[in-house]
């Protein structure tokens, strides 16, 4: 077994109420050693909750919380080992970054020397050596991060725990960030686990996704099984685009208003109502009706939408409700056929669709 897979935690049917409302609904999780986990839904999901149950700020309703096997519930949060990060940084203004880092140490009654060493050690390992006299207030937003995470994890936790720790950035340092707290998670070897509303950022990041809904786990995996192979229609919408196709299975696809989408295959047991799903990089677009085995419907373009790297376009296509949206890359872009009013053809191959219960 590599480290990767061991548990470092396991959540075993743990449910929050508050009053009437289940903010965590009897989640069951593994959290392993050495790994980069999301914690990834819409807002009111339940992902805070939980992550404040794992730092110990607030106690399940319902269900376990082991570390190493062991019950972590009689733990006082400042007794695990684990810390929480908090978006606002919660830094010191008044006080340095060293002093703001070292204050991560107060707990512990180490020597000044031993102290002055792990706080040398980190700002070193955090690129902040250089800023290690400077206030806060002199810190840009990308460095001000980096102190928080160094006083994090000064204290040598198993497990790092960041509530949005990226929402107050603006889009371009926040991707930068996201490179650097994936960098740092491997150059500490511990367990960490992100909050986000964000499916980009928990893709980029994260080793394994879990997506919540309601409080519950629609689905857990790594990032490529959740695009490539979501569970249900709410993970495939929730990351990533996806177009779907509503209808009712017949042979090996689905059919709906005349029309048929075909699947490479259909998961057993399934019948009746369906959807059939495509992402839209995987459809082409031509003039001519494609020629083969594969999915095709012709349509209307009827909004383009340029976005530098690619361009989206939007197909209406007599019998579905919603457009269908296709993203080329803008080098691949046809500007003399591809504009509002063009006729196309959109097709794919049949493996590419996934099914999906309806
Ligand atoms: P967001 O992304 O908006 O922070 P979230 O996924 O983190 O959302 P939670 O903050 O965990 O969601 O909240 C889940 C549900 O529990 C929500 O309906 C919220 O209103 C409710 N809730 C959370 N904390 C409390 C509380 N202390 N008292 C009452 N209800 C609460």
């Amino acid at each position: 077994m590599s480290d990767q897979d061991r548990t470092v935690i396991r959540i075993e049917g743990v449910s929050k109420r508050f009053g009437p409302v289940t903010a965590v609904d009897s989640i069951d999780l593994d959290l392993r050693e050495n790994e980069f986990f999301a914690l990834l839904g819409p807002s009111g999901c339940g992902k805070t909750t939980l992550l404040r149950m794992i730092a110990g700020f607030a106690d399940p309703s319902e269900g376990r919380i082991l570390l190493d096997g062991q019950d972590m519930t009689p733990i006082r949060p400042n007794r695990r080992p684990i810390n929480l990060m908090f978006q606002s940084y919660a830094l010191f203004p008044h006080m340095t970054v060293a002093k703001n880092i070292a204050y991560g140490l107060e707990m512990e009654n180490l020597d000044k020397a031993d102290l002055n060493r792990r706080v040398d050690e980190i700002l070193e390992k955090t690129e902040l050596s250089a800023m290690r006299n400077r206030k806060p207030d002199r810190l840009s937003g990308g460095q001000r991060q980096r102190v928080a995470l160094a006083r994090a994890l000064v204290k040598k936790p198993r497990v790092l725990l960041l509530d949005e720790p990226l929402g107050a950035l603006d889009k371009k340092l926040r991707e930068q960030m996201q490179l650097e707290l994936k960098r740092m998670q491997h150059e500490f070897s511990i367990t960490f686990v992100i909050v986000t509303h964000d499916q980009e950022e928990a893709l980029v990041m994260a080793d394994r996704i879990a997506v919540l809904k309601d409080g519950r786990v629609a689905q857990i995996g790594a990032p490529r099984d959740l695009y490539e192979n979501p569970a249900d229609r709410f993970v495939a919408g929730f990351i990533g685009k996806m177009n779907f196709f509503p209808g009712t299975v017949a042979g090996t696809g689905v059919s709906f208003a005349g029309q048929s989408v075909l699947t490479g295959d259909i998961p057993t047991g399934l019948s009746g109502e369906a959807v059939a799903a495509v992402r839209p990089e995987r459809i082409k677009l031509s003039v001519e009706q494609p020629a083969g085995d594969m999915n095709a419907m012709p349509g209307t373009i009827s909004e383009v939408a340029y976005h530098g790297q690619d361009v989206n376009l939007h197909v209406t296509v007599d019998g579905c409700d919603d457009p269908v949206l296709v993203r080329v890359p803008a080098t691949d872009a046809d500007e003399t056929v591809w504009h509002h009013g063009g006729k196309v053809w959109c097709s794919w191959n049949p493996a590419h669709t996934r099914i999906l219960a309806a």
